[in-house]
């Protein structure tokens, strides 16, 4: 197979504003992997610095794999993740959209969609959340306004005033509210206001404490009722036996772990230790969001929005009306290039 990649620089409609950071574009790296036929695979890679990479360190590990896929066939997907994972163990996002571009030419090679080369129902249209980040009490209430067809909101917390604007919010709109702290919580401050919370439709809080709190998510569970999910504490599968005990479910991205190989195997070892699931991603483009809703049919929360928070996704795939997430047509991801937007060259 013959790789290439090329530089997507994704335009955020808000700047993007998290617990630990701010930021107006999301440079992403969009893969093309040939298979010696016609067949061409699409992949992308969603770095983030949080997890120690960007675009440069994803190119790097690209050019470094293209040997490797030049002399293995595209259905030796384990072996081939499995090298790339000992080669880069650290580089999840890079790996990610090799991944994600292998089962495509499977997909498109036996003319199945990628929930049926998985062996999984098609997904129905399920529910994905719509991410409001931290910004002024003024601004949160007009992307909750924005957002008036969404019918659960992921919003950002982990701030001074975050129950106060909540509460504001709130009286804007009946939409269940999933709130995420990005690790900017302590144990006492996470206590107090998620009882508060309670009674503001919040349905699910996530990664209240910096990463490595076990036990302090412990301590919580036993004074608040709103289930506490893990992110940014569990990468991958062997994150997971850890936290079995602390917490009740775990968000999984595909840019985190590495790709549909490694988010099958963590899914399995969370069901494995009674934990619920929950799909989510960067901010990325069609092609990875659409990877990552093949999967919906296996988790118990979507949280799958990141190419609705960008102004020039040139690809086309997964759609969300109304908060539903649809999957397209067609064999492998089913995504492409928009009409009238080139694919890049091989
Ligand atoms: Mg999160």
């Amino acid at each position: 197979m013959k790789l290439t990649f090329h530089p997507l620089d994704l335009k955020l409609k808000h700047t993007f504003q998290i617990a630990r950071e701010t930021r107006t574009i999301q440079n992403n790296v969009i893969v093309l992997l040939q298979d010696n036929g016609e067949v061409i695979g699409l992949g992308e890679a969603a770095p983030t610095s949080y997890f120690g990479e960007d675009v440069n360190s994803v190119s790097s590990v690209l050019a470094q794999s293209a040997d490797l896929l030049n002399q293995s066939d595209p259905f030796q997907v384990e072996d081939i993740t499995n090298r790339l994972k000992n080669e880069f163990p650290k580089s999840a996002a890079a790996r990610a959209s090799i991944d994600i571009a292998l089962h495509d030419i499977i997909g498109k090679k036996l003319k199945i969609p990628l929930y049926r080369l998985l062996g999984l129902n098609k997904p129905e249209s399920k529910i994905t959340s719509f991410t409001i980040g931290i910004d002024t009490p003024e601004k949160m209430g007009k992307k909750v306004e924005e957002a008036k067809d969404f019918p659960i909101l992921k919003i950002k917390v982990g701030f001074k005033d975050d129950i106060e604007i909540l509460r504001e919010l709130r009286k804007m709109t009946t939409a269940v509210f999933r709130v995420d702290a990005n690790t900017g919580w302590t144990p006492d401050e996470a206590i107090k206001k998620l009882n508060l919370m309670e009674d503001l439709g919040v349905e699910l809080v996530e990664q209240p404490f910096p990463v490595g709190s076990i036990e302090s998510l412990r301590q919580i569970r036993r004074h608040v009722k709103i289930p506490v999910f893990v992110d940014e504490d569990i990468k991958d599968s062997k994150d997971i036996p850890a936290f079995s005990d602390a917490v009740d479910g775990i968000n999984i991205k595909l840019m985190k772990c590495g790709g549909i190989r490694e988010a099958l195997r963590m899914i399995y070892t969370a069901r494995a230790h009674g934990l619920k699931i929950m799909i989510g991603c960067n901010i990325e483009s069609s092609v990875s969001i659409t990877a990552a809703a093949h999967l919906t049919s296996l988790v118990d929360y979507i949280d799958l929005d990141g190419h609705l928070l960008v102004t020039n996704d040139p690809y086309r795939g997964a759609t969300v009306d109304k908060g539903k997430l649809t999957l397209p047509d067609g064999n492998g991801l089913g995504a492409g290039a928009r009409s009238g937007v080139p694919l890049p060259s091989m």
